[in-house]
């Protein structure tokens, strides 16, 4: 049986996991400097298992972090200025920010205000978080966020609640203040039971219930390349510290962190695009990494994922850490043997149930 949480792990609140304490670092504006990154490799191979994750919310993870170490990676973290010594305002930072900003535009800007707010907020439900999404078109339309900030079809910036097809048109300066306004409102009317704004039954107030249509989503990263220097895909979300490390070649100034899987780094030396095998499969680190996993997932997916069309999920379990949207191709491990299910996340009642790796990879023509 798996358990669902409904909260996220941060620094001062780790996840218990099946290989130790998984300790969530969450870049601030989507940027970690050359310093920080190179501090946050470090305490990975010192304190964790060596290998940082990337989530689909755009944060940094250590993992298989012994109790007794927590308290001296912390001190290192905040030293680093990665973790807000404050749990309260730790936790607030829950924002995904279009990484491919640039100083002084409305991302920025806008992204900036939001961090030195964040104390006048109330209290949100663990899952709850915003997108500033302000570049000439939206990038951040499928990643997780209750409250949006992203342009029109005329080009103006809007305030969408998460669910809602249409926003309201908000002044660029006004911005921070509206979002406070919309979250201030999901607390008074009772959001919190719900947990999430697109899940919270309550009308909007009629000042954010606008038509406003959101422009068409912009290309993606790993289509376009960003100019702020090499774009790198890391399969499956997970990197040894060593290797990102190693990211950081003498001109590069830091990392921008997608929900994507790929890293911009920023000034980096030109090189071949980076785009390896898992990138765009969502697989979970199943077992023996999670306890709550009887499946090993990754390396079945990497076999299957050329088989099979469309989008391929592997879940160690029915809880689909590594995708909360339905998949083409959903593998859900269950008592040591996986169900299938089509066009489906990984709770769905399953088509298939109880095939082993090798059922699985002859169902798909995969052995
Ligand atoms: S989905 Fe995977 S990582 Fe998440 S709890 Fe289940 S087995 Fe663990």
């Amino acid at each position: 049986m798996s358990v669902i949480r409904g909260w996220c792990p941060t620094a001062h609140r780790p996840m218990e996991a099946g290989d130790g304490l998984i300790v969530r670092v969450r870049p601030r504006l989507a940027r970690v400097t050359r310093t920080q990154v190179l501090g946050l490799c470090a305490a990975a191979a010192s304190y964790g298992n060596g290998h940082i994750d990337l989530t689909n919310r755009a944060n940094l993870q250590i993992r298989g972090v012994p109790e007794s170490q927590w308290p001296a990676l912390i001190e290192r973290l905040c030293a680093l200025e990665l973790v807000d010594p404050d749990p309260a305002l730790e936790a607030r930072h829950a924002v995904l920010v279009a990484p491919d900003w640039r100083a002084g535009d409305d991302t920025h800007r806008i992204a900036t205000e939001l961090a030195a707010r964040l104390a006048e907020f109330p209290d949100l439900p663990g899952k709850f978080g915003f997108a500033i999404d302000t570049d000439a078109a939206p990038v951040l339309q499928d990643d997780p966020a209750d409250i949006r900030l992203e342009r029109d079809v005329t080009g103006g910036v809007i305030l969408r609640a998460d669910g809602r097809a249409r926003g309201v048109s908000i002044p660029v300066d006004d911005a921070v203040s509206a979002l406070l306004a919309l979250a201030e409102w999901f607390v008074a009317s009772g959001g919190r039971a719900a947990g999430r704004i697109a899940r919270h039954a309550a009308a909007l107030p009629a000042w954010a219930d606008q038509d406003a249509l959101p422009a068409p989503a912009g290309p993606p990263l790993g289509d376009t390349g960003s100019t702020l220097g090499p774009v790198h895909g890391v399969a499956f979300g997970r990197i040894e510290a060593d290797a990102l490390a190693a990211l950081m070649t003498p001109s590069a100034t830091g990392l921008r962190v997608t929900p994507w899987r790929r890293l911009i780094v920023e000034g980096g030396a030109p090189s071949p695009r980076s785009e390896p095998p898992g990138l765009d499969v969502d697989a979970c680190v199943g077992a023996p990494s999670c306890p709550q996993a009887t499946v090993e997932t990754r390396t079945l997916a990497c076999r299957l994922a050329p088989h099979v069309e469309g989008r391929l999920h592997v879940s160690g379990c029915a809880k689909g850490c590594a995708r909360a949207r339905p998949a083409d191709v959903v593998l859900t491990g269950r008592d040591s043997l996986f169900d299938v299910a089509f066009d489906a996340r990984a709770d769905a009642v399953p088509e298939l149930v109880g095939l082993d790796a090798a059922h699985i990879l002859a169902h798909f023509g995969a052995s």
